[in-house]
């Protein structure tokens, strides 16, 4: 991480949920050159912090990512346009568009001389093939040859990859690479249609609870299954791969498998309810099963995420219902679900 020559440590996407967890850890750990940047107005950034070079700029054109590279030891490229399987099913010419962000940063990264860079890239780059049944082998990071990513997302995910791997062979940049699988937990995005499927879980299991009204709806058959990592082993493992001297992309998730059934289990046990499920088999819902294989994380750290969902959920679950409260005064709001389909 360090800056010894007083040169910055670089976040994009700050204004976002685990950049904002990951400007939160390095000013935790005394880091005094942070220079955090998102696109979004400061005041919808989910965390910012005094002492912290805040900057507003947007990264898909190139002059802007020379002004914030400008200095900059260490790059943390999380900035991209995306959001749940919601959005990123519908967005598939947007969420491609975040190759100009990552383009422009590599470009500037490399003229601006900057030693590190670590690119957040995602589960969606494996291939689709090998998710077809929610019993599943957890994937390895070979998994994603041959080429068969998540449509869109996934395929500029798999893109940037490669154009990291090239820029290290070709430029000397050293460019570290984690595919993050569904990272959840508070100060994230829980309600308007980015929101994934922990947090949309938990908002609408408060808004069956508020409403008196016992019903959930739920994506898909319920029967898919995914492991999901609490932000905090996210985190940890973020700043792990970006100290090390792993050239191949690595896994970075829980290994702790769940149909979304179960997860929806889980909340409900938190909130103290039973709902009636009612399912939408053809809203975007994403692949059959995936789960992490950390086989080569361990290898390289003797670590991987430890965070139980259970536990994890408990705490972002708190965090949505008091945002939920302090949104919508004790009232229900809108609920944002689909039509209710038939058991
Ligand atoms: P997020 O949407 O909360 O944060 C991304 C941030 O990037 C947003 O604040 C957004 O405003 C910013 N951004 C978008 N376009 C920009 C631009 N042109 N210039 C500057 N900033 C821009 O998402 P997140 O969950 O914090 O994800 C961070 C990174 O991790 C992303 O690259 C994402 O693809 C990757 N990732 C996340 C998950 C997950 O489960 N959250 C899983 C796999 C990969």
């Amino acid at each position: 991480m360090g800056d010894a020559n007083g040169k910055a440590v670089l976040v994009t996407g700050a204004g976002g949920f685990i950049g904002g967890h990951l400007v939160a850890a390095l000013v935790r750990a005394g880091e005094r050159r942070v220079r955090a940047v998102d696109c979004k107005p400061l005041e919808r950034w989910h965390q910012v912090y005094d002492g912290v070079d805040n900057r507003v700029a947007d990264l898909s054109r190139r002059e802007s990512c020379a002004e914030v590279c400008d200095g900059a030891q260490t790059v943390y490229q999380l900035a991209a346009d995306m959001g749940g399987m919601g959005f990123i099913e519908t967005h598939k010419a947007e969420c491609m568009l975040s190759v100009l962000i990552n383009t422009h940063m590599l470009l500037a990264a490399r003229d601006a001389g900057v030693e590190r860079f670590f690119f957040s890239s995602s589960a969606c780059v494996y291939n689709a093939a090998r998710q077809s049944d929610p019993d599943v082998t957890a994937l390895r990071e070979s998994d994603a040859y041959p080429a068969e990513p998540e449509d869109g997302y996934g395929w500029e995910k798999l893109f940037s990859e490669r154009m990291c791997r090239h820029f290290r062979e070709d430029f000397g940049l050293e460019t570290q690479i984690a595919r993050y699988h569904n990272v959840y937990g508070p100060l994230g995005t829980w309600m308007g249609g980015r929101e994934k499927a922990p947090a949309a879980i938990c908002r609408k299991v408060i808004e069956a609870k508020l409403s008196g009204e016992p019903w959930i709806e739920i994506w898909g058959t319920g029967r898919q299954t995914r492991s999901f990592m609490y932000v905090d082993d996210c985190i940890e493992g973020t700043l792990r791969i970006a100290a090390s001297d792993a050239v191949e992309p690595l896994n970075l998730g829980s290994s702790e498998l769940v149909s979304i059934d179960g997860l929806v289990s889980i909340v409900e046990q938190i909130a103290g309810v039973e709902l009636e499920r009612f399912y939408a088999p053809d809203a975007p819902a994403g692949v059959a099963g995936r789960n992490s294989d950390n086989t080569r994380l361990r290898e390289h750290f003797g670590w991987e995420p430890s965070v139980s969902l259970r536990e994890g959920l408990e705490k972002t679950y708190k965090w949505i219902y008091d945002e939920y409260m302090k949104r919508w005064g004790g009232r229900v709001g809108p609920r944002e679900s689909a039509p209710r389909r038939e058991p």
